[in-house]
């Protein structure tokens, strides 16, 4: 799964990636850390145990807000369960921030799957940075299932998930500024998918 490997990339430098944890990292749940984005998108899931006893928590429910999840006090996260892709699966996570290791203000990922005839028949979106929580953009995956994934059609997904969030200004990005850049780097993620799902790569 090199997708993974690219999304770890972005995270900090040598050190930060050396000693935070992946476990850490999920229940944490910075809203601007790439590795709850692709858990999000690759589907996976987290088993947490507590004093309850032991539950999977899939990733849709996991993240329920600025460094939130659904983790109860009496919990903690021992595992995470990613799905393989199937076979010609393409996965890409493009992100911008202000300088290489900083916290993104954008990170876009892409799942997509093509059939025999070269229409979409599975897309994942999934966004870091942008609102309180990471997301998967769901409404404008349906757009693209079942659709040949040309230009206008990625151009299309990424004004819809541009006009379906509702991005959080700060210091480093004001609202707007965050929903141009959501247009223009989910449009390179899904771009960049579709070009290696034509090319069998993951
Ligand atoms: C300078 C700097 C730059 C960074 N840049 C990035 C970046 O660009 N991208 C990015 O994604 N992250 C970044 N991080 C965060 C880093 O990658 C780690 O994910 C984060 O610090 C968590 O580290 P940790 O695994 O040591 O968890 P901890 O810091 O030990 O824990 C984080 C939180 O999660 C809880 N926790 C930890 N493990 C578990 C568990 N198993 N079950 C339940 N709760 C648990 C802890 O109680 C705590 O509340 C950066 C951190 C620093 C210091």
């Amino acid at each position: 799964m090199p997708v993974l490997a690219e999304a770890l990339r972005h995270v900090g430098h040598v050190t930060i990636r050396n000693r935070g944890t992946i476990g850490g990292s999920l229940a944490h749940a910075d809203p601007a850390a790439e590795l709850p984005v692709a858990l999000l998108a690759l589907d996976g899931k987290v088993v947490v145990q507590g004093s309850a006893g032991t539950r999977a928590i899939g990733a849709g429910d996991l993240f329920v807000g600025p460094m939130t999840t659904a983790l109860e006090p009496t919990e903690i996260l021992t595992s995470v369960r990613i799905p393989r892709p199937d076979a010609g699966t393409g996965a890409s996570i493009v992100e911008l921030a202000r300088r290489h290791g900083d916290f993104a203000i954008v990170i876009a990922m892409a799942l997509v799957h093509l059939d025999g005839n070269g229409r979409c028949d599975m897309v994942r979106i999934a966004l870091g940075g942008v609102e309180g929580a990471p997301a998967r953009m769901e409404a404008a995956e349906s757009g693209l299932l079942g659709a040949e994934p040309s230009g206008a059609a990625i151009e299309a997904a990424a004004d819809a998930v541009a006009a379906g969030v509702d991005p959080i200004g700060d210091i480093h990005a004001s609202e707007s500024y965050r929903r141009d850049m959501t247009r223009v780097f989910v449009k390179r993620a899904l771009a960049q998918a579709v070009e290696r799902a034509k090319g069998g790569v993951a």
